[in-house]
């Protein structure tokens, strides 16, 4: 019987963030990502940021036992730096699959018609957002629940560039260890190959659930449930 995955993220406790494993083997996205760009970047560059978030967290902790602010400035930096990189890595591995062609879901096709007009209106901004990223970063496809709609979002690299609330459905990592390995400097090759390794059913699933968050900002909203009149 089929059971739809609807149970809340688990609790992770402080500084005990794991590299949650590939759902597929080394070498599953193959010609488009080799087996060996895979591993290493899965294993390497994804378990420095799990560490990374791990010693931030402990950090941040001692300085609250502590009361030494001292280094704030530094491990908050560490925070959102190596927590955004293991968020976006975490969904990166999801939303692709071996090449096969996918459909795209009916309510991914239907918002993103309804903002920017067309699928490959949609692909076309999507890809040179990722192909001119600067240095290292991500181009991120967000559900903003403050709008209820899409957008399209780059990040520099992890953390920087960002609408505050947007949930993340698909996500392009263009940092050079995931392509350099396989395409050289050749950035916008990786980039429209990676089309073919799309698993819009993984997608389809993150927008219905994201489409679930609520974010309030207008003024009405937080007057309608306004405790001090
Ligand atoms: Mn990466």
């Amino acid at each position: 019987m089929h059971m739809e995955r609807t149970a809340a993220a688990a609790l992770v406790p402080l500084g005990q963030h794991k590299l949650p494993p590939l759902p597929y083997p080394y070498n599953a996205l193959e010609p488009v990502i080799s087996r060996t760009a895979l591993r290493i970047h899965h294993d390497k560059h994804h378990q420095s940021y799990v560490d990374g978030l791990n010693e931030a967290e402990i950090q941040l902790a001692r300085s609250r036992a502590e009361n030494n602010y001292s280094l704030i400035k530094h491990w908050e930096r560490e925070l959102a730096f190596n927590g955004s990189g293991h968020i976006l890595h975490s969904i990166f591995w999801t939303v692709m699959a071996p090449p096969r062609n996918t459909r795209v879901g009916p309510e991914t096709l239907r918002h993103i018609i309804a903002y920017f007009g067309s699928m490959s209106a949609f692909q076309r901004q999507f890809s040179e957002a990722a192909i001119q990223v600067e240095a290292s970063g991500w181009a991120i496809l967000v559900w903003q629940p403050a709008w209820s709609r899409l957008e399209i979002l780059t990040a520099e690299k992890h953390q920087d560039l960002t609408q505050w609330g947007g949930i993340p459905v698909l996500v392009l990592d263009v940092w050079e260890h995931a392509y350099y390995l396989d395409y050289q400097n050749r950035r916008s090759d990786y980039v429209h190959a990676w089309w073919q390794l799309t698993n819009w059913p993984e997608v389809e699933r993150r927008l219905r659930l994201a489409m679930r968050a609520q974010m309030p900002i207008s003024l009405e909203q937080a007057i309608a449930s306004w405790p001090y009149c």
